[in-house]
C-alpha cells in the first residue's frame, strides 16, 4: 500500500460545515494533523541559482512572508472556499483591506458611491486619505436603490456597502445593486463582516468584492486583527500587488489564529444569531423599551430582503429607551456583565451607546438622519446564556 498513502482531505462537493474544518489545509512533510505556524519572515534557498529562479518567477516558492507566508495562504484559500470566492487576500485588519482594495483597483477622478450608514473608520478614511488620491465619495440611504441609481455619475467605479447596517440593522438590496453596478461598469464592494460567510456570501449574489474585519466574528474571540478582501482573481493579484508593495500583509501568528475561528464560525454564528433573536423578543416585551432594531423581527422593515439573503441575522441588535443619553447610560452602567465596549462579534457579549462612541464623529444633524438617536443602545451579542444576559440588562430596565 505504500504508493496509496494520503495524508490531505479531498474537498470536490464538500459543503461548507467540512470546508470550514478542512480548506486550505497544506501538511508539512512532517503530516502535522492541525494547520502548522509558519513564523518566519523568509525562507531559504537550495543555492543561489535556485534564488535566482524563484526571485524570477521561473520557479514557485516562498521568498518573504510579505509576499506569502504558507499558514496565511491557509488562511486565506479556506476563506475563499466559505465565500465561494476565487481569491481571498488576507490583511493586517479590516480598514487596511478596504484602503488596498481602493489603492489597487481605482484612480485618481474616479468616484465612490457609498452607504450611509458605515463603519466610523472606513467613514474617516474616506473622506481624510481617500480623498487624497483624488477619489471623490458621495453616501446614499442604503436601502433605497433608486436613491443609488439617481447619484451615480459617469465616473463612478465601486459601490460600496456594509449590510445589515450598524446597529440599526437596514439591509441593502445586493441583488438590485450589482445590477445596477455591473451597467455602469463598476465594482460592487460589500463589506460583510456582521455576516460573516455563515450567513451571508455576496459575490454569490453579484458583488464583485467581499471585504471583511476577520478581527470581528471571524476570529471571533477577540483576539487579534486582520482582515481579507476576496473576489476574482484578476482583482485580487492588483490587492496582492498592493499588500507586496506597501506592506499591510497579515501575519501568520493572526492567520493561525483566523484559520481556528473559521472552524467554528458557522456554530459561532447560529448561537449568536438565537441569542440575537430572543433578546430582541425579551426587548420587545419590555415596558420601559421604545423600539427594537433586528432584522429578525418580522416588523423590522428589512425583515423580508433580510430573508432572501441572508441565512440568519447576525448577533447585532440596537433598542431604544426613553429619557435620551441619561437613560441610555444609564441601562449600561447598571449592567454586572457584558462589557462596555465598542468592539463586536466576540464571545462575550458587548454593549455600546453608538451616539457617543461608534458614530460619535457625525453631526447631531447627521446622526439623527441615520437613526442613531441619544437613547439608542447596540448590544453585539456573545455566547453567554440568554437568561443571563437578559438579567443583566434588567436591572437598568426596570428603573427608568
Ligand atoms: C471593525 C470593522 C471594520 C474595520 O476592521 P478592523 O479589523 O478593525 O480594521 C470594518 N468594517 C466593519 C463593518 C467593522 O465592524
Amino acid at each position: 500500500m505504500a504508493d496509496n498513502k494520503r495524508y490531505d482531505s479531498q474537498l470536490d462537493g464538500a459543503q461548507f460545515d467540512t470546508l470550514a474544518v478542512r480548506a486550505g489545509h497544506k501538511r508539512s512533510n512532517e503530516h502535522e494533523h492541525g494547520e502548522a505556524m509558519f513564523m518566519t519572515s523568509s525562507y531559504v534557498f537550495g543555492s543561489a541559482q535556485e534564488a535566482a529562479a524563484i526571485f524570477g518567477g521561473d520557479q514557485a516558492g516562498n521568498v518573504y512572508s510579505r509576499y506569502t507566508n504558507p499558514t496565511v495562504r491557509m488562511f486565506e484559500e479556506r476563506l475563499a472556499a466559505l465565500e465561494g470566492a476565487e481569491q481571498c487576500v488576507a490583511t493586517a485588519s479590516g480598514m487596511s483591506a478596504i484602503f488596498s482594495t481602493i489603492l489597487a483597483l481605482l484612480n485618481p477622478g474616479d468616484h465612490i458611491l457609498s452607504s450611509q450608514n458605515i463603519f466610523g473608520s472606513t467613514n474617516v478614511m474616506f473622506s481624510k486619505y481617500v480623498s487624497k488620491l483624488g477619489i471623490e465619495v458621495d453616501y446614499v440611504d442604503l436601502k433605497d436603490v433608486d436613491a443609488w441609481q439617481a447619484a451615480i455619475k459617469p465616473n463612478t467605479r465601486m459601490l460600496f456597502l456594509e449590510s445589515p447596517s450598524n446597529p440599526l440593522n437596514e439591509v441593502g438590496d445586493i441583488r438590485a445593486l450589482a445590477r445596477l453596478a455591473k451597467a455602469q461598469n463598476a465594482l460592487l464592494v460589500v463589506d460583510n463582516c456582521f455576516c460573516s460567510p455563515a450567513l451571508q456570501q455576496p459575490l454569490k449574489l453579484g458583488a464583485d468584492i467581499v471585504i471583511h474585519s476577520a478581527t470581528k466574528f471571524i476570529d471571533g474571540q477577540g483576539r487579534c486583527l486582520g482582515g481579507a478582501a476576496l473576489g476574482r482573481s484578476e482583482l485580487m493579484e492588483e490587492v496582492v500587488g498592493v499588500l507586496r508593495s506597501v506592506g499591510p500583509s497579515m501575519s501568520p501568528f493572526n492567520a493561525w489564529v483566523m484559520l481556528k475561528g473559521l472552524e467554528t464560525l458557522k456554530i459561532r454564528m447560529k448561537a449568536h444569531s438565537e441569542n440575537a433573536m430572543a433578546l430582541a423578543n425579551w426587548l420587545t416585551e419590555h415596558p420601559n423599551v421604545k423600539s427594537v432594531y433586528y432584522a429578525g423581527l418580522p416588523t423590522h422593515p428589512s425583515h423580508e430582503l433580510a430573508k432572501t439573503q441572508q441565512s440568519g441575522f447576525g448577533g447585532v441588535l440596537g433598542f431604544e429607551v426613553e429619557g435620551g443619553r441619561e437613560a441610555a447610560w444609564q441601562v449600561m452602567d447598571s449592567t454586572r456583565l457584558v462589557s462596555i465596549t465598542a468592539n463586536l462579534g466576540d464571545a462575550r457579549t458587548t454593549i455600546t451607546h453608538p451616539a457617543t462612541t461608534t458614530h460619535c464623529r457625525l453631526t447631531e444633524e447627521q446622526r439623527l438622519q441615520a437613526g442613531i438617536s441619544d437613547g439608542l443602545i447596540r448590544v453585539a451579542c456573545g455566547l453567554e446564556d440568554i437568561e443571563d444576559i437578559q438579567r443583566d440588562l434588567s436591572f437598568g430596565l426596570a428603573n427608568l
